[in-house]
């Protein structure tokens, strides 16, 4: 690595920062972009997961000298061709919230029986050169309404194959287990573990 044991991880949200460090342990120093005093809103204009995990990656490296890895999600829903995917934090638009996003998807999935949906996460690591693009998936169903109250995003409405409880229902470290973040970044460490 280019800078021995430090590697910036390019979000600002706590919860990931803090989940992923646990798990690396003192390996490696996980740096955020506040850290790194990286405060502009990176774009993300591609059209799919890698495209925009892979840009991020590169402006941290481009722009900070930094090596670093960078995530994106999407919900994939089979009967919608993979809609919201990239789009699904702005699923009902720039200015949405969650609440919005999953309004507007129960609506186009009203009356479909056919509710199967994944959840993919990508993470594009950067280490020198070397670019090496993961993901992590979970496949479930779309539920015909809201149930729970834990998590974020579509969690009240993401009921993994694997359970009968809604991603809302579960507790973190319940979800972290099979979810695609989790699976993501468990091949994220184990490639980790596997430089040096
Ligand atoms: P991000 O790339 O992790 O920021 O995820 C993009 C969007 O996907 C978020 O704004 C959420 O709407 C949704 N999302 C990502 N991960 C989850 C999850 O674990 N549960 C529910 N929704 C998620």
């Amino acid at each position: 690595m280019s800078i021995k044991n430090k590697i910036v991880f390019a979000t600002n949200n706590l919860h990931k920062l803090s989940e992923i460090r646990e798990i690396i342990g003192d390996k490696y120093t996980i740096l955020s972009l506040k850290d790194i005093d990286c405060n502009e809103n990176i774009p993300e204009t591609a059209m799919t997961l890698e495209g925009n995990a892979e840009i991020k990656a590169r402006y941290v490296k481009e722009h900070y000298g930094y090596d670093c890895f960078a995530d994106d999600t999407g919900l994939e829903v089979e009967v919608l061709n993979g809609e919201p995917g990239v789009m699904s934090a702005r699923y009902a638009g720039e200015n949405h919230d969650s609440e919005a996003n999953m309004q507007l998807l129960l609506k186009n999935m009203f009356g479909e029986e056919n509710r199967k949906a994944r959840f993919r996460t990508v993470i594009a690591l950067l280490v020198g050169n070397e670019l090496t693009l993961m993901d992590g998936i979970v496949d479930g169903e779309i539920t015909k309404e809201r149930v729970g109250n834990s998590g974020f995003g579509y969690d009240p409405i993401f009921k993994p194959n694997e359970s009968n409880k809604t991603f809302a229902q579960m507790s973190s470290e319940e979800k972290n287990k099979i979810s695609h973040r989790g699976r993501a970044t468990e091949k994220l460490i184990e490639k980790l573990n596997n430089i040096n």
